[in-house]
């Protein structure tokens, strides 16, 4: 029988406000244990939460970048549970009245198919501290420093069939809010979580299979394996008579596996009710006007641009458009050197590269615009040839902006030669090097231009313009 693979995705974002969601502390990653924490956040008796404005704002730019209707007038609610890492033993999130609903995303995944995934809700809710186990299991450690740190959840529809789409969503998540400045969707650091709920059912199907939960999945790469593990593992159990129990299931990366976690009937009863503590929120349609009016562009309008106004290539445009901080190097190095080709070939070719090999994050690119524009104009001068420019483009690129491009190139003498005399003698050391070779291409065997090509280069370091090259390699020959 043909399965079809059914998803629906949980995901949490931590806003980066500078301060936590109900009181003053620092929302800053890492620091020593407990020291990011108040008697609020830590929920001491006596304490009142006073719910950070920023938050609001940023959570209400976030449900109408996903398309969703604003709720005017919106609560919290108290989630009540016991566990170390929640010392309020309750969670202030919001369950009746979530602040945006029914939204969409439309996605392009990988191999070009398009795609709208529909957004359930979208709610607030501050986040929970961590438990460090010591290494021997002996102890345990809670870290209250995350604790009140604010999140916005967002429940999409069960529209996922392939991991492709869920990949494209989870990118499309984080390049939105990286653009609108709410978040920086860090899935290592924990700054974006994803839950996925999938479920299997006979192709063709109208009827749901019971789901099972994949929580906290911490990368792209182990979000494809655990869909493709557990989808397979549903599947067999169907097909060997088995039901699918509905539970939250552990990925284990290095197992490969997923494991039994809760089962629904032993799950937990939150006895949720409406927070005492925090006056109902109304968002007014002046304020949703002003949001809507400040939207950034957005990495699909910036494709669409760069096609039109620059004519790069759709691929291209997608991929540098895909980060805020690829896209703003782009334009602003465009916009001092003018010349949009080149600055996306040295991006496409050296910096992609670096991202791919050497796990450059876009956000810590620290070459400056007005140096790489810089750059730019010396190839485009011709001052330096592609070849020596990838050497010269890396040493700078790493080099945290102490870098001073002239000294570079005049120190190591990397300068161009397109003295036509320089090249010919060169050839001829060359021919007189290899008379054996020379011999060959008397006898008709022209593959060996290219060897006399190289070895020329090879003895001008380099630096030879390989126009000029190619031309008086040609000429000597020919006189041979
Ligand atoms: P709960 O409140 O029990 O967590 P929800 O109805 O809020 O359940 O759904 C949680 C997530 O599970 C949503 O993203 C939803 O799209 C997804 N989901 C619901 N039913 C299924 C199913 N049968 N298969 C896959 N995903 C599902
Ligand atoms: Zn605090
Ligand atoms: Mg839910």
């Amino acid at each position: 029988m043909e399965w079809e693979i059914v998803m629906g995705l949980e995901v949490h974002v931590e806003l980066a406000t500078k301060t936590k969601i109900f009181c003053s502390c620092t929302t800053e990653f890492g620091g020593a244990p407990n020291t990011h924490c108040c008697p609020v956040c830590t929920g001491m008796p006596g304490t009142l939460p006073v719910l950070n404005k920023k938050v609001l704002e940023y959570a209400v730019k976030a449900g109408l970048a996903l398309n969703c209707d604003i709720t005017r007038y919106n609560k919290f609610d108290r989630k009540n549970y016991f566990y170390p890492d929640l010392p309020k033993a309750y969670q202030i999130s919001q369950l009746y009245l979530p602040f945006a609903k029914n939204g969409h995303v439309d996605l392009v995944t990988r191999s070009g198919k398009e795609k709208t995934v529909r957004i359930h809700e979208i709610h607030m809710e501050e986040d929970a501290g961590k438990l460090v186990h010591s290494a021997f299991g002996e102890a345990t450690f809670p870290d209250y420093n995350r604790c009140g740190v604010p999140l916005i959840e967002i429940v999409s529809e069960p529209d996922f069939r392939t991991s492709e789409e869920v990949i494209a969503y989870l990118e499309k998540l984080k390049t939105t809010f990286e653009y609108l400045g709410i978040s920086d969707c860090k899935m290592q650091e924990g700054s974006m979580r994803a839950d996925v709920n999938l479920s299997v059912r006979p192709k063709g199907s109208e009827e749901f299979g019971t789901r099972t939960e994949m929580k906290n999945i911490n990368s792209f790469k182990a979000i494809e394996r655990a869909i493709a593990f557990e989808s397979a593992r549903q599947i067999e159990a169907i097909e060997n008579g088995e039901k699918i129990v509905q539970e939250t299931r552990r990925w284990d990366d290095n197992k490969g596996k997923t494991f039994a976690m809760l089962s629904k009937e032993n799950a937990q009863d939150y006895r949720y009710f409406p927070e005492p503590d925090i006056p109902p929120i109304s968002i007014n349609d002046d304020t949703i006007k002003e949001y809507l009016d400040a939207m950034p562009e957005f990495a699909s309008d910036k494709v669409k641009r760069y096609e039109a106004e620059f004519g790069i290539a759709k691929a291209d445009a997608e991929i540098i458009a895909g980060s805020k901080y690829l896209a703003r190097l782009f334009e602003d190095t465009v916009a001092i050197c003018k010349d949009a080709k080149e600055v996306k070939y040295w991006i496409m070719s050296q910096i992609m590269y670096f991202m791919n090999e050497k796990g450059v994050q876009p956000e810590d690119i620290t070459l400056s615009a007005e140096q790489f524009a810089q750059f730019v104009k010396i190839v485009l001068a011709d001052r330096i040839n592609k070849q020596t420019g990838k050497v010269v483009f890396e040493e700078m690129f790493f080099s945290k902006g102490e870098f001073d491009l002239e000294k570079y190139i005049k120190d190591n003498n990397l300068e161009q030669v397109d003295d036509t005399e320089a090249i010919r003698e060169a050839v001829l050391v060359v021919f007189a090097n290899n008379p054996n070779t020379v011999e060959q291409y008397k006898a008709g065997q022209t593959k060996v231009v290219g060897f006399f090509v190289g070895q020329v280069m090879k003895q001008l370091r380099g630096k030879a313009k390989p126009d000029t090259v190619n031309r008086v390699v040609a000429e000597e020959l020919a006189k041979l």
